[in-house]
């Protein structure tokens, strides 16, 4: 099969390639990049395959970076603009998965069929050369066709050798709503224990994507029904399924924070912050989700909850209310907002130090009160934020 036409991406990328190839070896677009130009997706990264070892590349072009060279991977950059910086990799093989997660070394190889086997399903297994001649070595058209995935050779193999597989398959039934052929998903269920072995940073990517897919649902039932959740840290069946059954059909999530906190509400007996300490997310994610955790539970806004948690995860919480079908006031965040003074404690127009110079204070615990009510009354509406009325207020707490 040839592509009528190649994508503009392509074409861009394409003097690299011809490069490439004049100087005797062979290059290819591969990955997913062709897999999402085959279903007419938008592409998000154009990966370059090739029969040159990394230093021959580095031979080839006057400006690359060795970015993952022990992977074979070199960033070919082709002009100023990170549009025009390509990830090249040598044609490669994968040997002996001792831990499960990572080859224990890539052997480098000059044929491109040997490269396209090791990858993890038919459909992610492509090559398209600089004239849009798709190379379909493992019947992916067809599987595209039936948008299903299918692992590359011994489903079972392939989940062993790596496992974290089982969570891409799930997570691109999640995106590309597919299904998952027959034998690769016995295997997946069968090989669901080594997901122990993998790591949860490497899950959490995953899972992740999963839940931000066009069809989550079909990605979160095949978790469930495969087993796989048994092995992920904490996950409880019947909170999954709540969140399956209790979220209106057609509702996707805005963004992570907000997919994580759906699961959680959903959950019982659970203390958030440790839960996502398992999973070993920043501490900047965490807490926006505990957070959105913390504000689903409250019954309505006033001016303390908006200023404490803000608009954006206010109205994140409203909308996942909303989707979970309870009946909200969708305008009360936005008129209560407006009626803030402040929406954060460096907007209060004296400080610490305006304080202490008008009412001969020292610094220390009994400032810091003062300093709380203050803005706890400026918050409220009870006093305004100018300099006059602050300091008769303090005049009369002193
Ligand atoms: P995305 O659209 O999310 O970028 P992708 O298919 O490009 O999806 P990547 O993780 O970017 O996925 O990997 C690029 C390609 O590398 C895949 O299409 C696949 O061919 C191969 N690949 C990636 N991870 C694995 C893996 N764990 N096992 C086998 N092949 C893999
Ligand atoms: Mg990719």
């Amino acid at each position: 099969m040839k592509l009528e036409k190649l994508p503009e991406e392509f074409v861009q990328a394409k003097p690299v390639l011809e490069k490439i190839i004049e100087h005797g070896f062979e290059a290819y677009f591969v990955g997913g990049s062709v897999r999402d130009i085959l279903l007419g997706r938008e592409i998000h990264d154009v990966d370059i395959a090739t029969s040159a070892y990394p230093e021959e590349i580095k031979d080839i072009f006057p400006y690359t970076i060795d970015v993952g060279i022990e992977h074979g991977t070199v960033l070919v950059l082709a002009g100023k603009s990170e549009a025009e910086h390509y990830e090249i990799t040598t044609f490669r093989t994968e040997s002996k998965y001792t831990d499960y997660r990572r080859p224990d070394h890539v052997d480098f190889v000059r044929d491109l069929r040997e490269d396209l086997k090791r990858r993890d399903f038919t459909v992610n297994a492509f090559a398209c050369d600089v004239n849009g001649q798709i190379i379909d070595l493992f019947d992916g058209l067809t599987d595209l066709k039936e948008r299903r995935l299918t692992a590359v050779g011994s489903a079972l193999e392939r989940f062993n050798e790596d496992a974290l597989r089982i969570m891409r398959a799930m997570r691109f039934a999640a995106t590309l709503d597919f299904q998952i052929e027959n034998k690769t998903f016995l295997a997946m269920c069968e090989s669901a224990h080594l997901l122990e072995k993998i790591s949860v940073e490497r899950i959490f990517i995953e899972f992740d994507k999963l839940l931000l897919g066009q069809d989550w649902r079909n990605g979160l039932t095949l978790l469930l029904k495969s087993g796989a959740y048994k092995y992920l840290p904490d996950l409880q069946d019947s909170a999954l399924e709540k969140v399956l059954t209790d979220l209106s059909v057609d509702f996707h999530f805005q963004n992570s924070e907000q997919a994580w906190a759906a699961l959680l509400t959903r959950f019982s007996n659970i203390d958030v912050k440790t839960f996502l300490r398992k999973w070993k997310v920043s501490n900047e994610f965490a807490k926006f989700v505990a957070d959105l955790v913390s504000a689903y539970e409250l019954d309505s806004w006033d001016l303390m909850s908006l200023y404490h948690f803000g608009l954006e995860k206010v109205l994140l919480v409203d909308e996942l209310k909303v989707a979970y079908g309870l009946k909200i006031n969708r305008e009360q965040a936005v008129t209560i907002n407006n009626q803030l003074q402040i929406h954060d404690k460096s907007e209060i127009v004296i400080a610490g130090k305006d304080l202490m110079e008008e009412f001969s204070l020292e610094p220390g615990p009994e400032l810091g009160k003062i300093l709380k009510i203050i803005e706890e009354k400026i918050v409220k509406n009870e006093l305004k934020n100018e300099q006059a009325a602050i300091f008769a207020e303090v005049k009369k707490m002193l």
